[in-house]
């Protein structure tokens, strides 16, 4: 690590020591910037990086609904304002009883280099709670975020922080929340995106996350004159990204063959069908469990406690949480012959995976690049709010495509080795971190 962010790193670990994972996102991004802070000294003497460690405002409350029995339950809720060097904060919700205030700051951090990666004017947030809406009532999760909002709704506008899905949201939640801040404010407006169709939400969005993640695995491939058809594909999570991820990559040809849930993992050897990734829409719709998948379709097998890792395949994309694939699943997947690994989760991989991936040669590229196609697409929802008007499914997949391959392009172009192959964590990071720390620096202090 470069000294002037080896110095930030240690002032913070003696700052925050128990944000393990704050902590590790932001080693993360430093190795990788070396070359950039030696090469622009304008940096350190703004002093970018302590600056860039701190979020602008981090806000924790309190939050108060009543179960099903009238009784009071209290979560905590979060958000966490991060950077808006780049535009209005843009970042999800999560709502999941392993959120604390490390897991938002991390996110947060990550959320703002992914942004800035999409060239698109957005700042990075994170927001959430310990809430758990598995196997609450549709009238109890409807409870929690009216009461969630009431105070969020005090920190967040159209050009203040746009707030979206993430783990635990999705179009339920949004309508909940979106419900209750129209009438607090008597405001119909773009201040949440991933809202449904029909009321404000962008075509695509449910996809883009998983569709763009897709589009940029095909970028890396086509540099090695290769494509994503005739490719085995193993995928953890049965969530948003997952459901995306196995539509695109059945669309284009490839055999997915896991999904998996925090229980354990589905094997189906043939290859989900289109029938079958219908139906992961439903099981995260009802919260049910994922064996009930193998049950219904006798082909697949539920495999409980494990990890999809150990299954060979071509292609292997972590869509669950952060840090689902360890060492030992990373040496597995070298030794079945992976070629190439894309985090469709944040953070999917721990450090030891992602060297293991880069020391085997194995192309691996970092959810920050390959997952930006949500955001990217939440933001083509604002712009569609805020023109009053719809775009239609192929114009805002076709922006998406743009804006992926766009992506690649410029973690090649900053994460190029010597030999032509491409470090995509140092690209990712190099890039979505330049346009950051120069507009930081425009904007003085
Ligand atoms: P969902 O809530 O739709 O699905 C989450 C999936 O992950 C479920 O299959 C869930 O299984 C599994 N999961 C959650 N927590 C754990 C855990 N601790 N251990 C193992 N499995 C777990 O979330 P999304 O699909 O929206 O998000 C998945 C990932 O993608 C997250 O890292 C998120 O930050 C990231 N992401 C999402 C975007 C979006 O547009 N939705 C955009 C960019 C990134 P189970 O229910 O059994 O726990």
């Amino acid at each position: 690590m470069n000294a002037y962010a080896q110095r930030v790193f240690d002032e913070l670990k003696t700052k925050v020591p128990w944000e393990k994972e704050f902590l590790q996102s932001v080693e993360e991004v430093f190795n990788t910037l070396g070359a950039v802070l030696d090469e622009n000294p304008q940096y350190e003497a703004n002093r970018v990086l302590e600056r860039m460690v701190i979020p602008d405002r981090a806000i924790s409350f309190q939050v108060p609904w009543l179960d099903r029995n009238n009784k009071i339950q209290i979560n905590t809720g979060y958000r966490v304002q991060f950077n808006d060097a780049l535009g209005p904060y843009k970042g999800g919700l999560r709502f999941h009883p392993s959120v604390t205030l490390s897991v938002m700051k991390f996110l947060a951090f990550e959320q703002t280099f992914k942004d800035s990666l999409t060239t698109l004017p957005m700042g990075g947030a994170k927001g959430g709670s310990d809430f758990d809406p598995k196997g609450k009532t549709d009238f109890e999760v409807m409870n929690f975020c009216k009461s969630f909002i009431r105070e969020l709704h005090h920190h967040i506008g159209p050009d203040v922080d746009v707030p979206a899905g993430d783990i635990g949201v999705g179009g339920r939640e949004i309508g909940y929340l979106f419900g209750e801040y129209k009438r607090l404010t008597h405001r119909y407006c773009g201040v949440l995106t991933g809202k449904g169709i029909g009321w404000g939400g962008s075509l695509i969005r449910p996809e883009a996350t998983g569709y763009g993640a897709i589009y940029f695995v095909q970028e890396m491939l086509a540099r090695r004159n290769d494509s994503v058809a005739g490719k085995t594909v193993v995928i953890s999570g049965y969530g948003n990204v997952a459901w995306g991820v196995a539509k695109k990559a059945s669309e284009l040809g490839a055999r997915v063959v896991t999904i998996s849930g925090s229980k354990g993992y589905v094997h189906c050897e043939g290859g989900l069908t289109g029938e079958m990734i219908a139906f992961m829409l439903e099981l995260r719709e009802k919260g049910l469990d994922l064996s009930v998948f193998a049950d219904k379709f006798p082909g697949c097998k539920f495999y409980a406690g494990r990890k999809p890792w150990e299954v060979k395949a071509d292609i292997a994309m972590p869509c669950a949480t952060q840090n689902e694939v360890n060492g030992e699943d990373a040496a597995k997947l070298v030794a079945n012959k992976v070629i190439l690994v894309a985090e469709g989760s944040n953070m999917g991989c721990l450090p030891e995976a992602a060297a293991c991936f880069q020391k085997n040669g194995v192309l691996f590229a970092p959810g920050k690049a390959v997952n930006a196609g949500g955001v990217a697409t939440s933001c083509l929802e604002m712009s569609q709010n805020a023109g009053h008007t719809n775009w239609t499914s192929a114009e805002v997949d076709h922006r998406l495509h743009d804006i992926m391959v766009h992506i690649h392009a410029a973690c090649v172009e900053c994460g190029s080795r010597k030999d032509g192959t491409v470090d995509y964590i140092a690209g990712a990071n190099i890039a979505g971190f330049k346009r950051v720390a120069d507009a930081m620096v425009a904007q003085g202090i």
